[in-house]
Order: structure tokens, then sequence, then C-alpha cells
């Protein structure tokens, strides 16, 4: 049987991964669970916008029984911002399996009304369950709609229920040697910018530490190498979608709806701009529209790269449409063309060179009192001081989804 679970937590606490946990221990799976992370733009979420699923084996009414009893006993249902969502299905046919996955498609990098994801679980033959308003049956079934072509894995350790709220401790230098050992392999440990650990979160979800990887054994290798600071009450390696752009879908500008997804190719149309925050904005261009691009304080030296735009630079952008309307939230971009920049140099005379008689007025020599006009001046180009490529944001400032480029061309993978 597959199970699809979502929004079981509030911003006070649970995960709906700790769910999956218990739950596999409780049921025992055939496979590893799926934590699928779905279009991060989405106004709705609690946090990172994950959803689970798992298949087991067995009696299909004690297993919906444990389960239900789970989200009820554990799923934050009295905050009225969590909108548990629980999907059932016996048996996936070919037919059910391309629609989930279709509605899967869409959801992580679209927007979905519930009354969609109604529909297709009636299609497929889903038994659904919703609490509260019952939005969470919409990321629910595209966890169980998720086949990943290109995946990832994370391995979980969860906190003991006293330490709750907590501050997180931890070892940094064994975090480090982690990194040294097992990067790129498990990738996002530490910030490379500010030297920030970034395997342990922050707020009062149960989760102590969560690392990253290529494969569970990659993972459990580092798991080894972490000397955590408090006790662990247990661990989970889950099968992922994060890092692996799968919510990026190529548009043109005229296209775009608010919560979407892309990526752009385009001209810079606008130079760049800085706005309240430190967030630097600039615009693009792709012949069908304009579109303003930015990349936010969070983003730290990402910034220097989008201030170092001019305008007929050729680009490609990916990233998200937030809440601010018209405006691209960058995840990475590639450079793909600089356009040449020059400045105007005086022409030599005497063997000097000529100095300015004056805005448009020409050069004049200093030594003979030649004059010349302003078509005498030497375009003399100007270094862009960056190169052609890809650059992304930091870690810190990642979406769960984003490709970090150090896996790009891995397996074949490549977002451009
Ligand atoms: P949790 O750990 O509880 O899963 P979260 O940060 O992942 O926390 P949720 O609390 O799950 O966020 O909130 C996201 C809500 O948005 C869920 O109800 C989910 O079903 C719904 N949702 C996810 N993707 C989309 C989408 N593309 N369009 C509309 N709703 C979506």
């Amino acid at each position: 049987m597959f199970i699809g679970i979502d929004d079981t937590d509030s911003l006070d606490g649970m995960c709906t991964t700790y769910l999956a946990a218990l739950l596999v221990e409780k049921l025992g799976t055939t496979n590893y669970p799926k934590l699928i992370r779905l279009n991060p733009n989405i106004p709705w979420k609690t946090r990172g916008n994950g959803a689970v699923s798992l298949e087991v084996d067995g009696i299909s009414d004690k297993i919906k029984e444990i389960v239900l009893g789970y989200v009820r006993e554990y799923a934050r249902i009295d905050d009225e911002n969590t909108n548990p969502g629980v999907v059932f299905l016996e048996k996936i046919n070919q037919k059910n399996r391309k629609l989930l996955f279709g509605f899967y498609k869409k959801t992580v990098s679209r927007l979905v009304e519930i009354k969609e994801a109604d529909k297709i679980a009636e299609l497929v033959n889903a038994e659904t369950h919703k609490f509260n308003n019952g939005r969470g049956i919409v990321g629910a079934l595209a966890a169980v709609g998720a086949e990943l072509s290109d995946k990832t894995y994370e391995l979980i350790a969860y906190r003991k229920q006293e330490n709750y709220g907590k501050k997180r401790d931890i070892d940094k230098n064994s975090v480090i040697e982690m990194n040294r050992i097992t990067y790129p392999e498990t990738f996002d440990n530490i910030d490379p910018e500010t030297g920030g650990i970034l395997i342990a979160p922050r707020g009062y979800d149960p989760i102590v530490y969560g690392i990253r990887g290529e494969n569970p054994e990659i993972l459990k290798k580092a798991w080894g190498m972490i000397k955590p600071l408090e006790d662990v009450e247990r661990v989970q390696i889950f099968e992922t979608n994060q890092g692996t752009d799968a919510h990026l879908r190529n548009k043109k500008i005229s296209g775009l709806k608010t919560y979407d997804c892309v990526i752009l190719k385009g001209y810079v149309n606008r130079n760049p701009f800085v706005i309240e925050g430190g967030h630097i904005l600039f615009g693009l261009s792709d012949g069908t529209g304009e579109i303003d691009c930015a990349g936010y304080r969070q983003t730290g030296n990402f910034r220097d790269i989008i201030k170092g735009l001019v305008v007929g630079d050729k680009v490609i952008v990916y990233g998200g449409l937030g809440k601010y309307p018209n405006t691209l939230n960058l995840e990475k971009i590639k450079i793909l063309r600089l356009e040449k920049l020059f400045k105007i140099e005086p022409p030599l005379c005497c063997s000097k060179r000529m100095t300015s008689a004056g805005r448009e007025k020409g050069f004049k020599c200093r030594k003979c009192g030649k004059r010349l006009s302003d078509k005498f001046g030497i375009a003399k180009e100007i270094p862009r001081g960056m190169k052609l490529g890809f650059y992304d944001v930091p870690p810190r400032a990642r979406r769960h989804l984003s490709m970090p480029l150090v896996r790009m061309g891995r397996n074949g993978v490549c977002s451009a």
C-alpha cells in the first residue's frame, strides 16, 4: 500500500518527516520513505514545503488505522494553519502512475488547487483523509506520485522530546572533518561564505541534524563521523528530490503565473539597482515580456555577480515567483554572453595623451595646443571582471530543491 502524508506541523513543533520515521518503525517499509519537496514559493508552507510517502506491506485496514491514529496523535491539528492530508492507495497501475506523476510535476513547480487534488484522487481510486481545511491532501498525493529520475538522500536525526525547543549544540570540528572527507558526495554541510554549520536547523521541530548526500552509504559514513552533543532519539534515511532542480521549468516571461518555478533565457534590459534591505534587482527581457530578477540580501556574495551585470548581457535565470508580483527570486544564473564595455580615452599627441577639452568639446594637446573632436577618442575595453558560466546562491540561502553547482553534470544531470 502507498501512503502519502503532508501538513502535520506548525511553527511550534512537529515535522511530517518525524511522523514518517515513526511509521517506518511501526509498519516497516519495503523501500526508503520519500521526502518530497514541493513548490517552495507557495505561501502556506510552514518551512520547507515537504511531504512524505511510504510503501508498506500488510493488512490495509490495520495500516490505515495506525496511520490515521498517528496523525491524530502527533499532527498539530489544533493549529488553524495546520491542515493535514493523508492518502492511501492500494495499488497503482500504469495509467494511474502517469496521472499521479503529472500531478507531482505540477505540484512541485506551480500552484495547485485542493479541488485538483480531489479530482486526481478520485481518478486513481485513492482514499483521502482531510483534517481542518485538508490542504495537506495536495502534498500527500504529490508525494505518492513522485518518481525520481534524479534523486538524493537525507539522513535525519531526531531529538529526544525533552530537548525540543532547546538550542542545538554541535561539535563543529566533527562536521568540518565529515565535510572534508565526504564532500561532494554529501553537500550543503557548511556554508563556505560564513563557515556556518548547516546540518542543524533552527526552530522547534524535532530534527537535530540533517545530512544530505548522493546515496545512503555515504550518509551512514558521514553520520558516523558527527559527534552529537545531545542524545538522539532515532535516525531515518529518506529518498528525496532535494538538490535536483525538479521544480524548474523552461518558460517565457509572457506565460508566467504567480508562484511558478522557472528557467528563463533573455537579455538584461535594465542595469542592476539596489532596493531597501540590500536586495539587488535587474531587469530581464526575453522578447515576450520583462521581469525584475532579484538577488536578495540573504544570498550574500551572489549579489556581487548580479551587481556586475549590464544591459545587453545574455543570461539564463533560475528561480521562483514569490510574493512580489513580477519579481523572480533568483536561485542561480548562467551568464551566456557578456556585453563589451568601453571607455573613451583621449588620443596621443606630441607623445603624450591629450586632455579633455570639456564635455562634448573634444580633446586638446597641452604641448602644441592642437584640438581634436570627440570622434578621435580611443575606445578602450573595460574588463568585466566576471566569467561566463553558472553562479548560484550560497548553501545557507538555497532552496531545498535547488541543485547545487557541485551536483551538476553528475549522472548526466544538468538543469541547463
Ligand atoms: P510539514 O513538515 O508539515 O510538511 P512544510 O513546511 O512542508 O511543513 P506544510 O505545513 O506542509 O509545509 O504546508 C504546505 C501546504 O501547502 C500543504 O498543505 C501542501 O499540501 C500544500 N501545497 C504544497 N505544494 C502546493 C502547491 N504547489 N500548490 C498548492 N498547495 C500546495
